[in-house]
């Protein structure tokens, strides 16, 4: 697998211990990450909706509010950035509440900056994982595996599960022949075994949204005599 690209990823740490925070930028720096911080809650949230980041260090205990509200304000405008709360209270019951408020992960002072270094990593590994597990490139094409949807020339259509199921297997093996037989039986499952015809009728489909020309495809290519091939 690709490991995941942190470099110049941009970090907020809202602490307001100057110790902890030259500290943790020193070693976030180190890594080539860009680093932004602030001693106030206030000023964090406002950090984060003028120029935003890819992840957030939080303090529970700051002069203004508190890492829970500074938290949930966060998320009321941004649901996906990573948040990890810091906190000396190492109490079950933070932990939770954090969680509750929308934090992704925790850390107990006093830490090591080497382990805060690795969640942030773990956390970064996750969503490049989460991202490239959810969306497909075919040419022009962008396919969201989640929300079964294709869109191409801003236009959105919605996918099956099947052809859902079909594209995956074609990009797996992109470039690659795969045969009429092996689709059948790795999407369909030898049970339910329709006709070699059920997989050419879901290529019509699928090249009537992917295609921009469906008689001269250029994605989704015919292996005469054997089955289809991908071509990104
Ligand atoms: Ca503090």
């Amino acid at each position: 697998m690709q490991a995941a690209p942190i470099d110049k990823k941009r970090i907020l740490i809202v602490e307001d211990e100057p110790d902890i925070v030259r500290g943790l930028t020193d070693a976030l720096e180190f890594e080539n990450l860009e680093v932004a911080s602030t001693g106030l809650g206030k000023e964090g949230v406002r950090v984060m909706r003028e120029r935003g980041a890819d992840c957030v260090i939080l303090d529970l205990m700051l002069p203004d509010l508190n890492g829970y509200q500074v938290c949930e304000e966060i998320r009321s405008f941004n649901s996906v950035v990573p948040i990890i709360i810091l906190t000396a209270r190492g109490q079950e019951s933070d932990k939770v509440r954090g969680l509750e408020v929308g934090a992704d992960d925790y850390v107990t002072k006093p830490f090591s900056v080497a382990e805060l270094l690795a969640r942030i990593k773990a956390i970064f590994r996750r969503l490049h994982k989460v991202e490239a597990q959810e969306l497909l490139r075919i040419g022009e094409c962008e396919v969201n595996l989640r929300k079964h949807t294709l869109t191409r020339a801003r236009k959105v259509q919605p996918l099956t599960f099947y052809e859902v199921e079909l594209l995956k297997l074609l990009c797996e093996r992109a470039e690659e022949p795969v045969s009429r037989d092996e689709i059948l039986d790795k999407i369909w499952g030898v049970e339910a075994y329709p006709s070699n015809r059920t997989v050419d009728n879901f290529i019509v489909k699928l090249r009537k949204k992917v295609e921009e020309d469906q008689k001269e495809p250029r994605h989704i290519l015919t292996v005469y005599g054997y089955g289809y091939k991908l071509v990104r």
